[in-house]
């Protein structure tokens, strides 16, 4: 492990799909890193940016005015070409050439699967970061972005609630989440949701239209259902058509797409970036070499990378269920 002396120099990147907050994230890893007299590169475009060289010299200066900007203005990007262990090699030689002592990685399990590999055979210490918007990251109880994300689809859903009540209407909204359920979960409750879909759960098709039914029975007008994207996009209108075919009900579908990555980040993700950036640093000057911050509850926690690499993070069932009760 790398004692506190020996780290002079860090990388800073950002990889995997972008997030809001990603900027704050590495405005506080730069300004903190400085603080401690450390030198500080950013890599561009990710995994390919370590192994194109694409460096860049950061100083205060360079995370002006990027606190609240949407995206990563260091670039981010998917390089599956990292997978191979001969690029990885090319990616640590790289790195030692300029002078890096250490990296902070800002972005999903895809990412730190990356930089745990660099630690393993090349014995590169990193300091994680978990910035996604899908919010599946073991061991945090929030990724950067996921708060900015679920504002900005609650804020898409209040609108289409208001076009679904006026012309008593069925709405599928479709949310991102390809393998998990946490932004519709969450939207879902937050939206006054009829039903969620998320990857996790089975359909029910037929509860759901009992209850549209029952519901109509009652009085209500209009409803609105959130689906996660799941494996592919588009899966609303494989709902839509399902409830049909059941009920004869016609849906209107709506896929919120990728206006849910963008925006300026909500204040709570500020703070988290901010927070967990100056901890990457301070982690990495405490000897750590393979670990990423997360938070749990408000407190910030270090936590050892494979143990987050090897478990799967759940989405709280009572959360479906609560939606579920509270929109009869
Ligand atoms: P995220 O970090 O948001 O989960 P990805 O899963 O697309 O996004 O991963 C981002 C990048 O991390 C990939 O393009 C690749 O460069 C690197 N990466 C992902 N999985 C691995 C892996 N198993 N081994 C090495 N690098 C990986």
């Amino acid at each position: 492990m790398k004692s506190q002396k020996e780290i002079k120099k860090i990388g800073v990147f950002t990889s995997g799909g972008d997030a809001p907050g990603m900027n704050a994230a590495i405005r506080a890893v730069v300004r903190t890193a400085i603080q401690y007299n450390l030198e500080v590169i950013g890599i561009k475009n990710g995994y390919r940016g370590l192994y194109e060289k694409n460096f860049v010299n950061l100083n205060q200066r360079s995370v002006a005015n990027i606190i609240q900007r949407g995206g990563t203005f260091l670039k981010s990007g998917r390089f599956p070409e990292f997978k191979t262990p001969d690029v990885r090699t090319t990616v640590a030689q790289n790195i030692k050439d300029q002078g890096i002592n250490a990296v902070v990685c800002i972005g999903g399990d895809g990412s730190l699967t990356g930089v745990q590999a660099l630690w393993n055979e090349h014995q590169i210490p990193f300091a994680g970061i978990p910035g996604t918007i899908d919010n599946d990251i073991f061991g945090t109880d929030n990724t950067i972005g996921f708060d900015t994300a679920i504002n900005t689809a609650l804020e898409a859903i209040d609108r289409i609630r208001d076009t679904a009540a006026s012309h008593d209407r069925l709405f599928i909204v479709e949310v991102m989440g390809h393998s998990s359920g946490f932004i519709a979960s969450s939207v879902g409750l937050a939206g006054g949701a009829e039903a969620i879909f998320i990857p996790e759960n089975p359909f029910n098709i037929e509860k759901v239209v009992h209850k549209i039914q029952e519901s109509q029975k009652k009085g209500k007008t209009s409803s609105i259902l959130v689906a996660a994207e799941g494996q592919k996009p588009g899966r609303a209108y494989d709902l839509a058509e399902n409830i049909r075919k059941h009920s004869g009900l016609s849906a209107k579908v709506c896929i919120l797409g990728h206006i849910q990555r963008g925006g300026s980040p909500t204040a709570t993700d500020r703070i988290l970036a901010s927070r967990m950036g100056a901890a990457a640093v301070e982690s990495l000057l405490k000897g750590n070499a393979n670990k990423y911050i997360g938070i749990i509850g408000s407190q910030l926690q270090v936590v050892d990378t494979p143990v987050v690499l090897n478990q799967k993070k759940y989405v709280d069932q009572q959360i479906i269920t609560l939606a579920d009760v509270l929109s009869l």
